[in-house]
């Protein structure tokens, strides 16, 4: 029995909204973030609740990663992120050497809340960066300036070079309206010259209900096209590569010894607790999302407590299998890829069942396989990088076509 040794939690509290994003979090204003400024109350009532969830779920197995993100964590005092800690360690307990991570966003703390952060245990930061460009910064809706992220670089190198942190990343947003090969290879000159051991580069997507969308319904983001975003990627992997990282994951790029943990729990299929409002949980094989707006999230919280937990949570669902187009679709997104016989074992397949499936997915694959999008060695397939990374999604639509015509089929499939 796998138990789940890594928790998630979720601080839906930024300054503003971005332009471009649609996470569940709620604008406290440029001057939030002290214990008793504006909003205060509403994340004081907020932790309340975080800490009620994380009350109720079952003491079965101490943590080897923990990762607090947002919204903007940054905006908590440290002894708010201190007491968040303190009881998830009481609680489940911390393994020897776990991961600690902690979003920061440049301009939502200094080097003595930063000092309290990690006296409280983070050990790993990730850096929401986004650019080091004034007016793509701007562009972008984030409140903070390149001088901010420069000044947030530089504490956190310090106490990185001081061994107060085990690691930390630099994230980047690339294929930005108005960008092109010679912005964006600026960009990554810049961020390799802060040399983070770790960085998240992430295309931009125009996500439902934000401004980024109006505008571009309004015809109003000249987002660059294919071609230029694919060399764009391109210069990613390249430069990234010749500086030593490797690119563990399709957005993810590390030096030796400093992949995120915890994000590879999530790629590998392995369950995970999530707490608070618009986390995702997944202890026992089967997913759940909490409510996304606070109200609907307290209403969900007093359910499990006077009604008992949902299934989902309960360990009533040990041996319940996560479905197999999601181990597929995390497991491909990894460097390594995925051993399709190993993935399928638990499925109760024969031999003969194994092969047709297999064959099935190859044909398809076929166009990706030979334009070596994907690569086959035995049974593991893996993406090339950077054109199967960066062609993910067609790869990604074929295999769910495949499942679903799996599912359709009249051989007896259990467990799917
Ligand atoms: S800081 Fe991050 S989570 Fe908050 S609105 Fe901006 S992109 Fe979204």
């Amino acid at each position: 029995m796998n138990y789940p040794r890594s928790a998630y939690l979720h601080i839906p509290f930024c300054h503003r909204r971005c332009f471009y994003c649609d996470f569940p979090v709620v604008p406290l204003g440029d001057r939030a973030g002290t214990e008793n400024g504006p909003g205060s109350s509403s994340v004081k009532s907020y932790l309340n609740l975080l800490h009620r969830e994380i009350s109720l779920a079952p003491k079965v197995a101490s943590l080897s990663t923990v990762y607090i993100g947002g919204g903007t964590p940054s905006i908590l005092s440290a002894d708010q992120v201190a007491n968040l800690l303190d009881h998830l360690r009481l609680h489940f307990g911390f393994q020897n050497g776990a991961e600690i991570s902690f979003e920061v966003d440049p301009a939502s703390f200094d080097t003595f809340s930063l000092e309290g952060f990690l006296d409280a245990g983070v050990n790993r930061l990730s850096l929401g960066a986004q650019s080091f460009d004034d007016k793509v910064l701007a562009q972008l809706g984030r409140r903070h300036t390149a001088n901010d992220l420069l000044d947030a670089c530089g504490w956190i190198n310090q106490a990185f070079n001081e061994r107060k942190l085990f690691s930390w990343s630099l994230d980047l947003i690339q294929n930005l309206p108005g960008q092109d090969l010679c912005s964006w290879e600026k960009q990554l000159l810049k961020a390799l010259d802060i040399s983070p051991p770790h960085m998240s580069i992430y295309d931009l997507s125009i996500e439902k209900g934000t401004v980024f969308e109006w505008r571009q319904n309004r015809g109003e983001l000249s987002l660059p096209n294919e071609d230029d975003a694919s060399d764009m990627s391109k210069m990613t992997s390249d430069k990234l590569k010749q500086a030593g990282f490797s690119r563990y994951e399709i957005s993810n790029y590390a030096l030796p010894g400093h992949a995120s943990r915890h994000n590879r729990v999530y790629w590998s299929g392995s369950g995970w607790w999530g707490f608070g409002q618009g986390a995702t949980s997944c202890p026992w094989g089967v997913r759940s999302s909490r409510p996304r707006t606070r109200e609907k999230y307290k209403k969900w919280l007093e359910v499990q407590e006077n009604d008992g937990l949902d299934k989902s949570l309960t360990l009533n669902n040990e041996g319940q299998l996560i479905p197999l187009d999601e181990l597929l679709i995390f497991g491909l997104r990894r460097r390594e890829g995925i051993d399709f016989k190993e993935l399928v074992s638990s499925f109760n397949w024969d031999e003969s069942q194994l092969e047709i499936n297999l064959n099935n997915l190859k044909n398809y694959w076929a166009n990706s396989l030979k334009e070596g999008l994907i690569k086959q060695r035995g049974y593991r397939f893996y993406l090339t990088d950077p054109h199967g990374m960066d062609l993910s999604n067609q790869i990604l639509v074929d295999m769910l076509l495949w499942y679903e015509s799996l599912l359709n089929s009249s051989i007896d499939q259990p467990n799917l």
